[in-house]
């Protein structure tokens, strides 16, 4: 579809320009990407990938495991043994906020740090290396390849995570997190640094449209329920504290991560993945933000649009 490639031209040259923001730069690794690098995707459920721009460069998934790990989680506890420990509430605090909630003692949600490390500390495994190959192989599933991890961003992942490292003794000390909370918080890094391509998050994306089954190699990556629970809580937490805004501008389940990826979802139609590195101030990509609520208008893609 001739269109459709067209319109991500478009919308690649519309935002192009736009350098502002800034890359990730906590680690030397982060801030030495192109700052320029701009690929847009959009998979469809039944498995047509469009792309423009940089959409083969690799980088590191960073957050946007998040939902990945959650959905593991839930299929090997069940949704009500993950509840118990995680809850479902957006939380309009910054992605790596030490904090649970007062009243019940849990992570607000997944998709901030705490969150995300209580559901790595629920993912099944006879050991360290068999759970993160878990993982690892879960995410090659959605992506339709065998996707590694970055060890130079994991190495310096690990140096300096300290305010992860206190997220992870926090849970440990409420009894969220019952493991030994530094194992917890090494898988959470290297989960962070398997490298991706906008082209894998768009196919990614694209299984979570398709209810899990990945479109091109139909192989299934998680339970059709496990997708839905997964998505839902992505629309109301998946972009941080631009959660709000992100809703009432595209209108679609989402996660963005600070290696510059944002995916989003059209349940039963479609994946989107953009990739460019500079952040706003709430850690999404400025581009990213910006293509996925023009590509919303253009295509009346908000899941409360009637046509
Ligand atoms: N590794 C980063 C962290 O845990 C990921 C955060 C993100 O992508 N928002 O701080």
């Amino acid at each position: 579809m001739n269109v459709v490639n067209d319109m991500l031209r478009e919308v690649h040259s519309q935002f192009v320009a736009d350098t502002s923001g800034g890359v990730a730069d906590y680690i030397p690794e982060l801030a030495a990407v192109d700052p320029d690098a701009f690929g847009i995707v959009v998979a469809t459920a039944d498995g047509y990938v469009y792309e423009v721009g940089d959409t083969g460069t690799e980088f590191t998934i960073q957050s946007v495991s998040k939902p990945f790990t959650y959905a593991l989680a839930l299929a090997d506890n069940g949704e009500d043994a993950v509840g118990a420990k995680i809850d479902v509430e957006p939380s309009g605090e910054p992605f790596n906020e030490i904090s649970l909630d007062p009243v019940t003692e849990r992570p607000r949600n997944p998709m901030i740090n705490a969150g995300a490390i209580t559901s790595v500390s629920l993912v099944h495994g006879r050991s360290h290396q068999d759970k993160f190959d878990r993982i690892r192989d879960t995410y090659s599933r959605y992506a339709g390849r065998e996707l590694t991890m970055n060890e130079q961003v994991y190495r310096s992942e690990a140096r300096t995570g300290h305010r992860n490292r206190a997220i992870g003794h926090m849970l440990r000390s409420f009894d969220i997190v019952d493991t030994d909370p530094d194992d917890v918080v090494d898988l959470y890094f290297r989960q962070c640094s398997i490298d991706v391509t906008c082209r894998d998050l768009g196919v990614m994306a694209a299984t979570m449209a398709n209810n899990g089954v990945n479109p091109i190699t139909r192989s299934r990556a998680a339970a059709p329920a496990l997708v839905e629970r997964v998505l839902s809580v992505m629309t109301t937490c998946g972009m941080y504290d631009g959660a709000g805004d992100w809703v009432a501008r595209v209108g679609l389940p989402a996660k963005s991560g600070v290696g510059g990826s944002i995916l989003a979802v059209l349940p039963g139609q479609l994946g989107i993945a953009v990739y460019s590195p500079r952040l706003d101030q709430h850690g999404n990509s400025v581009r990213g933000v910006l293509a996925c609520r023009e590509l919303s208008r253009r295509l009346e893609l908000h899941f409360l649009h009637v046509g």
